[in-house]
């Protein structure tokens, strides 16, 4: 960096309002100063200051240029007012003409009226928003970029003084009122099954700045550099040395090198080398971008963009680490049994804990697709996401439960609660023991019949399970998954990569490949989204690759190529035409005949069949049923579209029961049709994982199942117990009662028969 490119100017205001906060006077006098300073160096006529206070609104603490009576009187909620929707969205907002803003609020009693134009900036800490301090001119000004940020430089040392609870109590800037020492239950939404037992540990890197304005600005830059450097060399070591770079490829590898993709972005580190320039030190630069970067992505829609933010805090995190000189790992409180609680986190921070000790993990955001998430699954980590104000609610130290099974988690359980617990978590470690027994037996009804049972898959670890659960093969790999934690669409060669390795794991047991079901809620985060009104019946899967048919046909000769001479089974996703198949299939002969044309390896067989989920395509089996190879139920869009209840929104989607006459009976008639026709048939929706509803399907005559891992062992168990003719026998008769739902029937009559369910 050139000196003479550290600019002085910003610096000069930086030194004297920290002279100011360190000086004599009340806290109050000294902010009333701070004011003062900021709008005689930007030139405005107003400066003022907001603080938050509890309930989410801004009180006006000090101005310049207002009226002195509105101070500690004029309060606005967030949202409310200009000031509350800086606080709002948690970014800056310049007006040249505020009034004619939308939102603007005009308070009497500040006596704002005569001032036009307006600059203001959230003061954020930790990424939450604790003030807003804005500057206004009576003319039309326009503000520049230059003066937006030296406001934000301002307000992220004004933070320190917020903070330090001289202007109101640190209690009054706890997320909420403390933490309540009864025992809590919290539901959020499962991302990773299992049950932990443990003592929390709050991840929350609380960083003590010290001093936050530099003296010396180019020593700061070279700190900066030296800091950057160190935090990209232990990342390497970190990712090399996790218990997950001995597995051989897989997806947690995308995610790593996607995450070292962030650590290298150069945006980063030029934004963090501007706030050094504006006169910060290394780590108040680092911690100003780190706060911007969160309050702005925190609040983005799309689910990639947030995720992005947690892997940005978490290296920002590390090079704070380094600039502070302490060593990030020996500080860690690891307990034996240890559950992680945090806001969110990056996929390295997880891996700094020691895994043999980590027992589950809490989320207050994320999803089911983010890095950590993935990470932790990989791990074999019970997973809790989306738990509300988790981490106001618990403090390090205290016991907690993760209980993935039933999507809560229990804070300061009971100690008879805990124990109950205990002997749960043994129950099911015994019981899965029992299941691996299983692994290697048939699943054969006591009268003989014999049921495939298959796994869904969609990353690479999950491959892992066939050999583990002894399934017959992958009734249903889902490959957009692959592609949702990319940073980028996958070319061919990549998706060959990909491919063969699916093919090599699944050690010649055959692999259903899906075609990209992308569209709907299955977000790939480099495709342009667009507002779709009712995405689940939106342009996806099959619509878009018949719309961009190189999407499809790049996948295909992957696909292709990946054989090597193997046989393939390829299913369209969403077909809800005959002609739609047909095209499909289409593609996928053009793309045979060009591999043959280059003198490839074809596989020896090539299986077309297509996914029944569109009750439309029901309707056209005797036309289907000439042309493909093979057809699956897609038993979860299937029950959507059937009875137009959305399969992601709770309060319907337990509307319907796929056990009830009418849904069986449907079924079964698109079996029997299959049959008739000698077209394999098989349900791989998630109702073929649940024991009781897996037994009415090898009820109706289904001999393929295809369903999530964990799920094979007990619908394994329940078919080596149940009679086939026995339970065909009383759906007959149960399939003609006139009922919404035959469940508690079903369930009664596999207690009477010792089926285990
Ligand atoms: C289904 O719809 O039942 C299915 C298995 O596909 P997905 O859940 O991926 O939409
Ligand atoms: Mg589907």
């Amino acid at each position: 960096m050139n000196p003479a490119s550290l600019s002085t100017a910003p610096r000069r205001l930086l030194a004297r309002v920290r002279d100011v906060m360190a000086g004599e006077g009340s806290a109050q006098s000294r902010l009333d100063k701070i004011t003062s300073i900021i709008a005689a160096d930007l030139v405005t006529e107003v400066c003022s200051i907001y603080v938050r206070r509890p309930g989410d609104v801004l009180e006006l603490f000090s101005t310049r240029g207002l009226s002195p009576s509105a101070v500690h009187v004029t309060r606005l909620r967030f949202g409310e007012g200009l000031i509350g929707e800086i606080a709002a969205r948690g970014g800056p907002l310049a007006l040249s003409d505020a009034p004619a803003h939308p939102n603007f609020a005009f308070r009497p009693e500040t006596g704002e009226d005569e001032f036009r134009s307006m600059l203001g900036v959230p003061v954020l800490r930790s990424g939450r928003v604790v003030g807003v301090v804005a500057v206004q001119n009576k003319t039309e000004r326009q503000y520049t970029e230059e003066e937006t940020e030296t406001l934000q430089t301002v307000a992220m040392v004004l933070a320190e003084m917020v903070a330090g609870g001289e202007l109101i109590s640190r209690q009054e800037l706890m997320p909420t009122d403390g933490i309540a020492l009864k025992p809590l239950r919290l539901e959020g939404t499962c991302f990773s099954r299992g049950l932990g037992i443990g003592q929390a540990v709050l991840h929350e890197p609380n960083f003590d700045i010290g001093n936050l304005v530099a003296d010396d600005p180019e020593h700061e830059m070279a700190r900066l550099h030296e800091a950057f450097s160190a935090m990209l060399g232990q990342l390497d070591t970190i990712l090399s040395q996790s218990p997950l770079s001995s597995a051989e490829g897989g997806e947690h590898e995308d995610v790593l090198e996607a995450f070292r993709m962030v650590a290298e972005d150069a945006g980063w580190l030029r934004r963090t080398e501007e706030a050094v320039t504006s006169g910060l030190t290394a780590e108040a630069a680092v911690l100003k971008v780190k706060n911007e970067m969160r309050a702005r992505l925190g609040q983005a829609s799309d689910p990639y963009l947030r995720e992005r933010v947690h892997d940005l805090e978490d290296l920002a995190n590390r090079v704070l680490k380094h600039l502070l000189g302490t060593g990030a790992q020996d500080k860690l409180y690891q307990p034996e049994h240890m559950i992680l609680v945090a806001r969110n986190m990056g996929p390295a921070e997880l891996l700094d804990y020691d895994h043999t000790r980590l027992r589950g993990l809490v989320l207050e955001e994320g999803s089911a697709t983010s890095h950590v998430a993935i990470v932790a699954r990989a791990l074999d980590i019970p997973v809790m996401g989306q738990v509300r104000d988790v981490l106001s609610k618990i403090d390090t130290g205290e016991s907690i439960v993760v209980d993935g099974q039933n999507a809560q988690v229990l804070i300061r359980p009971g100690e008879d609660v805990q124990q109950a617990f205990h002997e749960t978590r043994k129950h099911l470690e015994q019981i899965k023991a029992q299941y691996a027994q299983l692994k290697d037996l048939p699943a054969r009804t006591l009268d003989g019949v014999e049921v495939s049972l298959n796994i869904n898959a969609g990353l690479l670890f999950d491959f892992d399970q066939i050999e583990a659960t002894g399934a017959d093969g992958v009734g249903l790999y889902r490959t957009e998954v692959p592609f949702m934690v990319r940073t980028q669409f996958p070319d061919v060669e990549a998706q060959r990569t990909l491919y063969e390795k699916v093919l090599d794991r699944a050690a010649g047991k055959p692999v259903v490949f899906r075609t990209i079901d992308a569209g709907g809620d299955k977000v790939l985060p480099y495709w342009d989204e667009f507002d779709e009104e009712n995405p689940a019946m939106g342009w996806r899967a099959i619509r878009i690759c018949l719309d961009r048919p190189a999407i499809l046909r790049q996948q295909l000769r992957a696909l292709i190529r990946a054989s090597r001479g193997r046989d393939i089974h390829v299913m369209f996703p969403m077909i809800a035409e005959v002609e739609e198949f047909d095209a499909a299939k289409g593609l996928l002969e053009r793309e045979l005949q060009r591999e043959k044309n280059r003198g490839g390896i074809l596989p020896e067989h090539v299986y077309a069949g297509v996914m029944l989920e569109v009750p439309a395509l029901a309707l056209q089996l005797d036309k289907l049923v000439q042309r493909v190879d093979f057809i699956s139920i897609g038993s979860n869009d299937l029950m959507q579209f059937l009875y137009a209840t959305d399969r992601g929104n709770p309060h319907v989607s337990d509307r319907y029961d796929i056990l009830s006459p009418f849904a069986l009976g449907f079924l079964k008639s698109v079996r029997d049709r299959c049959d008739q026709a000698g077209v394999p048939v098989s349900v791989c929706g998630e109702a073929a994982g649940h024991a009781l509803e897996a037994m009415a399907l090898v009820g109706i005559g289904f001999r393929r199942l295809s369903m999530p891992p964990p799920a094979l062992g007990p619908v394994k168990e329940m078919i080596r117990t149940m009679s086939e003719r026995q339970v065909a026998q009383f759906l007959h008769s149960v399939l003609e009662m006139p009922r919404a739902s035959v469940r508690q029937r079903l369930k009664a009559f596999a207690k009477d028969h010792g089926i285990k369910i």
